[in-house]
């Protein structure tokens, strides 16, 4: 890479951009949806080419805005109201100062994509002489529809790591783009695709100076458990996955060959964080972590050996094909404390023939046997809804979990994320078509809220209902913990839900039943008495009433001292 050196400075400015759907995002600004959460996580992308611009282009003025960070500030901690997004979007920029020459924009999630589009119309008006870059998961898989938005300049689709730099360096020096990999400029050249780095060792050290470590570690929001005083760090040490789950389009950017650093880099990272920041908690988030067993048991090795201290987190959770108990044990004494076991479904038609993830639901059932043993709360991830999965396939799994040894189930209403079979088989069908998707996308979210299509199997509607149903009857009426007794590992979690979610009176009355068990009477008997006073105050806690009455009665009845409404 040839740079002139003559070229005066240059300032480049990185934007981690919004992933939450554009509706909901106006609520949270306008101050009514304080409720719904905001996850933030390190964004890996722009620090990926901040590290790799420090290096190759040092005469850059690099910036780093994480506008997801921002967000989560505003709402959470600054408790804003009453602002539009044009203006929040304004604020950020003005706290930029003087125009880049270059944005680089990363798009990972596709609920951001409308807002990430209205980012860079904002930073074009604004900076109508800026080169303005866009990347990542979502802009690779749905590269067609963001290349042809006016504001933007290049797309690159892929890995950016060495695409990037090679770009910036082209255009500062007027050279010919054409041989840099993964970049798009329009639809003649959308099917460009960006070289995959295998050596991943190559990657410098995140410039970690240039995001904001203090609230980052204090607020990282994606690991499972996060103890009082949780500094946490994100790292990944492989991309790639080989597996072809129809849901999910992890292997359109990495590869589905997987590849890994060095454990003598990791080992350099985790020592890096842990003197320099204080890190105590690290976050794993390989695409699919400890697909090599001999890899992983050497870098536990090598953290032992050097003694360096840390809790371990792994978001996405123990790929059951992967893991097996030893592995497990390894994770236990180094700190693992809560994990999740991404089933997706109970059904093994479902498994085999729709997700195509093809789960060993028998391995599945004795790894949750395991963790649980160990003293790990552990949970499952499912997802209900995808094209072929009828009515009698959804309780085929909802039957699966009534008995299942789990502490907690996840439930997620398939959704369409572009790069998927998934998606790929929803429009075949037409029940949905790509202009529609935007609509889905800037409406929802694959948790509690309705899906806005329906299929042949089941109506957006119907489905929303179904799932909600599941989730207060297998983690309340049914929980795994409350009916074998295990109140004291169930407490936290129910008390974590009230603590968020006050009106829960589901919640309410399942804690009020675990005090009881554990011989608090008094404290159990406080919790019966708030669900007649939230029933009476709180619309959501009244329609909850409705729907779950004679269950809420029957979890509270034997030992309660029953409050006047139920008498009615
Ligand atoms: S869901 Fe996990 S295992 Fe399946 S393809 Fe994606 S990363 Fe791989």
């Amino acid at each position: 890479m040839v740079i002139n050196r003559d070229t005066k400075s240059k300032k480049t400015l990185l934007i981690n951009s919004f992933g939450v759907p554009l509706k909901i995002m106006e609520e949270m600004l306008d101050g009514k949806a304080r409720d719904v959460p905001i996850y933030i996580s390190y964004p890996l992308g722009v620090m990926t080419l901040a590290a790799w611009c420090k290096q190759e282009l040092p005469h850059h003025d690099l910036q780093i805005l994480d506008l997801m960070m921002e967000l989560h500030k505003a709402v959470k901690r600054d408790r804003i109201h009453g602002t539009t997004i044009e203006e929040f979007i304004s604020m950020k920029l003005d706290a930029v100062g003087c125009a880049p020459d270059f944005i680089g924009l990363s798009l990972n999630f596709s609920n951001g994509h409308s807002i990430t589009l209205k980012v860079a119309e904002m930073c074009k008006a604004r900076w109508p002489e800026t080169k303005i870059i866009v990347g990542g998961m979502h802009a690779t898989t749905f590269s067609s529809h963001i290349i042809v938005n006016d504001s933007i300049d290049f797309l690159i689709r892929g890995p950016g790591d060495l695409s990037f730099p090679q770009l910036l360096t082209c255009l500062e020096n007027g050279d010919d783009i054409s041989s840099v990999p993964g970049i798009v400029t329009g639809l003649h050249n959308i099917m460009n695709m960006g070289q995959v780095l295998y050596d991943l060792d190559r990657i410098p050290r995140y410039p970690y100076e240039l995001l904001d470590m203090d609230y980052l570690m204090a607020h990282e929001s994606t690991a499972p458990i996060k103890k009082e005083g949780a500094r946490i760090a994100t790292i990944f040490m492989s991309r790639g996955c080989p597996y072809p789950c129809t849901y999910c389009s992890a292997s359109k950017v990495h590869g589905k060959k997987i590849y890994f650093n060095s454990i003598a880099y990791m080992m350099r990272e985790i020592e890096y964080l842990i003197n320099e920041y204080g890190v105590n908690q690290i976050n794993i988030v390989d695409d699919l972590f400890g697909s090599n067993k001999e890899y992983f048991f050497d870098f536990f090795k090598e953290v032992k050996r050097k003694e360096l201290k840390f809790d371990l987190s792994v978001p996405a959770g123990l790929a059951v094909s992967v893991f097996n108990e030893e592995m497990i044990d390894t994770l236990v004494d180094h700190g693992l404390e809560a994990v999740t076991i991404p089933l997706e479904s109970g059904s093994k038609y479902v498994q085999q023939k729709i997700i195509k993830k093809r789960v060993d639901i028998e391995k599945a059932l004795r790894l949750l046997d395991f963790t649980r043993s160990r003293g790990v709360f552990t949970g499952v991830n499912i997802v209900i809804g995808s094209p072929g999965e009828t009515r009698e396939l959804m309780d085929e799994t909802f039957e699966f979990l009534r008995t299942a040894p789990v502490d907690w189930i996840t439930f997620f209403i398939a959704y369409p994320y572009p790069g998927t079979t998934m998606t790929d088989v929803l429009i075949e069908k037409g029940e949905i078509s790509e202009e529609k998707l935007i609509e889905v996308w800037d409406s929802s979210t694959q948790g509690f809220r309705e899906r806005p299509f329906d299929t042949e199997e089941i109506s957006g509607k119907e489905l929303f209902e179904l799932v909600y149903d599941y989730n207060i009857k297998l983690n309340f009426f049914h929980n795994y913990n409350i009916e074998h007794g295990h109140y004291d590992t169930i407490v936290p979690k129910l008390d974590k839900i009230v603590n968020n979610h006050p009106w829960h009176i589901v919640a309410v009355a399942c804690i009020a039943k675990c005090y009881h068990e554990l011989g608090m009477d008094d404290l159990a008997q406080e919790y019966v008495n708030r669900i007649p006073k939230l029933v009476a105050t709180e619309s959501l806690s009244k329609q909850m009433f409705e729907t779950y009455r004679q269950n809420i009665e029957g979890m509270i009845e034997s030992f309660a001292v029953l409050p006047s409404w139920s008498s009615h």
